[in-house]
Order: C-alpha cells, then structure tokens, then sequence
C-alpha cells in the first residue's frame, strides 16, 4: 500500500490518461460518486480520498496490478523506438512547431475552454503527441476558468463561475536552462505586467501556459488573465497581446527555439510582431526583412466565415496598445496599425488581428474545403490584383482525437475487428474497410450498451436540474430507450439554428410522438456569457419542453462540456447539425459521434459538404443557398423534417430482423465509418499539416513578402 500512492500520483502527472479509458477507470473503481463529485479529476480523487478507502478498494478490484501495467504503458509511450513524426518531421526534433491557441480543452477538469476551437487544439496536442511530432503548445491558464451553464426558473442561463484549484492539477513551474522558474513581462499601457510560466505535459507535448497571479502584478492584472473571453475588448487585446508577446517570450526563455509557428485563430497574432521585434531589436535585422523572415515561418489557421466573429480593435484602442511593439520593430506606429487593418491608408479603421495574421504568414488555411472556399473570397480585397481562386488560403479540414472521444466498448470491437493496433494506422483506408466483415448484431448490441448509458446519464441530469429548479419530476421518466435518439448539442447562437426544429410543433409532435415509430430528441448547448441572443434561444427551446406534448421526448441538458459530449457523443443513434450554409466552418461533433458507431444528419456544410457520398449519412438539402434568409430558414426546416420522416425513421425502423436488428440501418453505419473514420480522425489532420505546412515552413528560405 505503502507504494501504492505514489505510483497512482505519478500516472496523474501526465494528462496522457485523459485519452487512457483504463486509466480513467482505475481512478473511477476507487471511488465512483467521489470521481464524478470531482469532475472526473484523478488528483482530485486521491486528495479526497481516505487511506482506509483506498486499501480496500485497491484489494477488490485488482487496482495494484492495473496501476503497474498502467505505469509500464505510460513508460513505453514516453520512450518509443520510433514514431511517425520521427519519419516526417524528424529534422524539427530541436526545433518544434510552437502551436498557440486562446484555449486548449484538454479535460473537463482543466476548464481552460469554451467549446469547439480549445477542443480541438486539445486534439491536435494529443494526435502530435501519439504520432510524435515536435510540437509545444502555447496558451493562457485562466485560473477562475471557463464559467459554468446553470439555468434559472425562467430557463435563463446563469454563468457560474467555478473556481478550480490548480493544485489539483498537475502543472509545474517552468525552468530556464539553470533550473530557475521562469518569469516574462510585457508592457501594456502604463504598466508591465508580468506571467509567471507553467507547464502541463500532455502525453509527450509540453504545454505552456502563462499565468498572471504574480505578486509584482496589481491586482487588476492578476484578474487580466482570470477568465477565457470575459471582459470588454480593452481586456481582450491586453489578453491577446499577453498571449502572442508573453508567449515568444516564454518559448526564448525556456530555450525552445521554434521552427514553425502555428497560429491557432488570429487571438495570437501579436506573436508575429514580438517575434520581428527580437529580431531587428537583438540581431540588428532590417525591419521589413524582419517581418518577411517572420512570415515564411508562419502557419495560420482562420477558423470563422462569420464576419462579426473576428475581433475588430478600435483603432484608438489599438494604437494606445502597440506602440512598444512599433518602437522595438523601429517601425512608424501607423505602418504597424496598417498590417491589421484591411485597408491601410484608411487611418480610423478597426485594428483586426486576422488581418495582421493573414500578413505576417506565408501559409494559411481555412478548415474544411467549403471553409478554404469561403475564407479566400472573404479576403480576397487583401490581396488585390488576385483572382479569388489564387488567394494563399487553402485548407485542412479538422479531424478528432479518436482515442479521446471514443466509447470503451466500441474500442474493444475496433481491436477485434480492424486488429489490435488499429490505432496505429487510424489514416489508412484499408484499416477502416475490415469494419464491413464485422456482424450487424455485435455493432447494434454495442450500440444498444452504450445508449442505455447515455438515456440513465441524460435522465439523471435531467431530474437533478428539475429538483434545483422546483419543476414537477417528469413520469414516467423521459426519452424511450428502445426509440431513435437524436442529439443536437452545440454552442447556442442564431446561425447553427438550435430552434429550427421548432418551427413547426405539429410537426414536431407528430414525429416525436409517432405510435409505432416514436423520437427522442437531447438537446444542450451554452451560450457565451455576453450573448444574450444565444441566451434567448436556450430560453425559448426550454419553455417549448415543458410542453406536454414533448416533456416525455425531448430533453435539454445542461452544461455542455467534454464530459457531457462523450455521454451524449457516444450513446445517441444520430446527431443533428443544421446551420446556416456556409457559416459552420467545418464541425467537429459529428466526426466524433460517427466513430462512436452513430449517423450524421446535416447540412451540407464544413465537413460534411465534402464528406457525404449519398449512403454514409443524411444531407439536409442540396447545398444550395437562398439570397433570402427568412427563405433558406424555411426552405431547411421542410427539408429538414421531410428527411427525418422519410429517411431517418424508416431506416431506423424498418428491414429488423427476427433478433431486431435494423439490418439496412446499421449497414449504413457501417458505411459511414468505412468511409469516414479514416478521414476524419486527428491524426489524418496533423499529418495533412506536416506534410502541407510544417515542413514546407520549416525549411523554406523564400522570404517573398505577402502583399501588404
Ligand atoms: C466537439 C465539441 C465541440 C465542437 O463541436 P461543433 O461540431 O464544432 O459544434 C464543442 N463542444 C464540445 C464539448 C465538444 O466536444
């Protein structure tokens, strides 16, 4: 026993286990109600747990020996012979892609994340670290974190700010080359603020993250970095300028001379200017040379279609803030403002740090083929005298992290079946065509364990929030486990559409209430904390529920976070996605539902527009776009249902056979993670970005200057 805790504290100190299922499990056998108490949070488990609790659990359920083979793994991963990245990017082995993001979402215990973006550079860390690539990532560690969704009597949501203690976590103060902790500053007007740098090891990736609780600081800019995407936009360019300028000076300090810089979203782009600044400030590099060098080693990926989702500083706003980064880059403020504005001579426009990112790289790329369409006509005026077609922003489309989002059980049919390193070959078509060979009963009796998982989960959620808010309990209890359960959950603002489904409640009720052929539906989905639009929405889907008519077949839960998207991910038979094309620049949910053995629904939008063949899943519409809104909304919604009635149900109810499986249904399933899975995994997305940008940004000496 004696030994025993300090080998379970050591597999807690490398977020590997986050991707581990049998790691995980080992936490959760010491103590389930503990484990779930703590958001699933291994430190947090052995902290709270008592000793006498742990002898014996530790006898019951064999955790000695888990705990060994767990360690032993843990060992193999750290030190392998050899990995792909060793093959393809062996030559960055002493000098790294560094990645930065505004969020990384790693775990639900380490709230630095909203949503898609942070989720998926949690992805892109852990596919690097299993193929081995070079790669250190680059973010802000908010300490108060991201807040949580608490719904009110009126379905208002409430966003709940939930202190985590970083202790519980397990980050390490970064050392310099003499082992000394490492400290940056950066000047914001009127002050220096300075970072203290941590680090968190994800798999074989470090991930450096600043953090602003440093006794030098006042207190106002100890909060600068307390939350992700609180404040007013002055906090936001300081948090951004904290991030891009804090970060190179992170990386210098620690001695990680980068290769390629890999700018996740513009909210990093300051990091291009600092990086110029050290130049021209440290070596006497000429200034414009300075800036070209800078950009032939830059990767930007822009991830939004939507105008108003790209932060737009007014110019006052930012003059005031990058005047010591126009003095070190021994450049006029106002040529340093024009990198970040559209047009530069237009003296009073907005400073976006999209436009300045899209300058200062070489390489760029938007996130789905559709996305890379879109993004060049979007920037086309950037770059004038180029036809759209010839616009330097291509793309690569974004895949998940499989070993993360998929179910237990269906990785013990994928080692079965696909073999038992099919982990290793994730990107080869071949690996994923052996899913055909598999019988109809195994996938759908699988299916039946995990969505049995999901409805208790989903119930349960559902009770406790009715008991908080004093609503009568729901009886019998909601969602019909033997009916076609559909998931929508997703960030709730206008253009993903979350009430398009309620545009018609006959409809609606027709289809949940079938006699024969009855629907649950699982709602959930936050909106960000200043969107009161996006808070409206949630409001007016909640009120429809307590309808009568629906309260027994479409749910909404709370709190959407990783923990509660692999419950739902996991467990439901199909997934709606149903924006405003061309807006939802590619979607990462359906990708994981779709390994998880689940069928897609959606517009033929982001990924999805260059994924569906006919059979692998549902296409709403044709892809065409109706000038008119009010038009294209209704036109969807008739499209929307119409699929449902005549496509999605039938399937899921017709052509069972004696033992009740819907052999055509999971035929189609099938097919979808035939044609699919290799595609749209994270590994696929990482090795797209090695072989298209990495390395070509790594080696490449041209230093042609992108157009000003
Ligand atoms: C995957 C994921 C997202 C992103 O999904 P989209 O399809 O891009 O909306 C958001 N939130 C959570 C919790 C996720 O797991």
């Amino acid at each position: 026993m004696d030994t025993l805790l300090p080998k379970l504290q050591k597999l807690t100190q490398n977020l590997w286990w986050t991707w581990k299922p049998e790691v995980r499990t080992i936490f959760r056998d010491l103590d389930l109600d503990l484990y779930h108490l703590v958001h699933q949070n291994p430190m947090s488990v052995l902290k709270q747990i008592t000793p006498e609790q742990l002898e014996s659990r530790a006898a019951d359920v064999d955790i000695p020996a888990r705990v060994d083979r767990a360690l032993r793994q843990l060992q193999e991963y750290l030190t392998p012979v050899t990995t792909w990245g060793l093959i393809h990017a062996g030559a960055m082995r002493s000098r790294p892609v560094a990645y930065f993001c505004m969020e990384f979402g790693i775990h639900e215990s380490l709230p630095i994340y909203s949503g898609g973006l942070g989720i998926l550079a949690g992805d892109h860390l852990k596919a690097a670290s299993d193929l081995g690539i070079p790669l250190v990532g680059v973010g802000l560690l908010y300490h108060e974190g991201y807040t949580s969704q608490v719904l009110n009597g009126e379905f208002w949501q409430q966003d709940v700010v939930e202190p985590f203690d970083i202790a519980d976590l397990p980050l390490v103060p970064a050392v310099g080359r003499h082992g000394e902790p490492i400290k940056v500053s950066v000047e914001l007007p009127g002050r220096i603020v300075q970072a203290s740098v941590l680090e968190v090891q994800v798999g074989r990736i470090r991930l450096i993250l600043l953090d602003t609780r440093v006794k030098q600081n006042d207190p106002k800019d100890v909060a600068l970095a307390a939350r992700l995407y609180g404040g007013d936009q002055r906090m936001r360019i300081e948090q951004e300028l904290l991030l891009g300028v804090g970060g190179v000076r992170a990386l210098r300090a620690l001695g990680i001379s980068a290769s390629v810089f890999h700018l996740n979203e513009g909210h990093s782009a300051f990091a291009l200017l600092e990086r110029a600044r050290h130049r021209i400030q440290s070596d006497g590099m000429d200034p414009h040379l300075a800036l070209q060098e800078v950009a032939s080693a830059t990767v930007f990926t822009t991830h939004t279609p939507v105008d108003a989702g790209h932060d737009r500083f007014p110019a006052d706003l930012a003059a005031e803030h990058l005047r010591p980064l126009a003095e070190g880059l021994k450049l006029p403020l106002d040529e340093v403002m024009g990198l970040g504005r559209v047009n530069p001579h237009d003296h009073g426009s907005p400073f976006l740090p999209t436009v300045l990112a899209l300058k200062l790289s070489r390489r760029a790329n938007g996130v789905s083929a559709l996305h890379g369409v879109v993004s060049r006509k979007m920037w086309n005026h950037l770059y004038p005298g180029l036809r759209e077609d010839a616009v330097p922003i291509g793309h690569v489309t974004n895949g998940v992290h499989l070993p993360t989002w998929l179910a237990t059980e269906m990785n013990h049919l994928y080692e079965s079946h696909l073999g038992v390193h099919y982990q290793d070959a994730l990107t080869r078509p071949d690996t994923w065509a052996k899913i055909v060979n598999v019988s109809s009963a195994e996938i759908w009796e699988t299916k039946q364990v995990l969505k049995a998982r999901t409805i208790r989960f989903v119930r349960q959620r559902c009770a406790s929030m009715r008991t908080r808010l004093v609503l009568p309990e729901v009886e019998p209890a909601p969602l019909d486990p033997d009916a076609l359960t559909i998931g929508f959950a997703r960030r709730f603002v206008p253009y993903k559409r979350p009430d398009l489904l309620f545009s018609d409640l006959e409809r609606l009720d027709r289809l949940v209430n079938h006699p024969e052929r009855p629907v649950n539906l699982i709602f959930s989905g936050r909106a960000h904390p200043a969107d009161s639009t996006g808070k409206g929405l949630i409001q007016k889907v909640a009120n429809i529920l307590e309808d009568p008519r629906f309260r027994y077949r479409i749910v909404f839960i709370e709190n959407y976070n990783i923990h509660v998207g692999r419950m739902l991910y996991q467990g439901i038979d199909a997934w709606l996605n149903n924006p405003q094309r061309p807006l939802e620049a590619c979607g990462t949910s359906g990708m994981k539902v779709v390994l998880n053995g689940g069928l897609h629904i959606s517009v033929r939008d982001g990924w999805w527009a260059e994924s569906y063949d006919g059979e692998n899943g549902f296409a709403i519409g044709t892809g065409e776009t109706h000038a008119n809104q009010a038009t294209q909304d209704e036109r969807d919604a008739e499209e929307l249902f119409r699929v449902l009635e005549e496509e999605v149900v039938p399937l899921y109810y017709e052509n069972r056979n004696a033992a009740g499986v819907p052999r055509c249904w999971v035929d189609r399933v099938k097919h979808s993670i035939r044609t699919l899975g290799w595609r749209f995994n994270a590994d696929r997305m990482v090795q797209d970005y090695v072989h298209h940008l990495y390395v070509p940004a790594s080696t490449s000496s041209s230093c042609q200057m992108p157009p000003a």
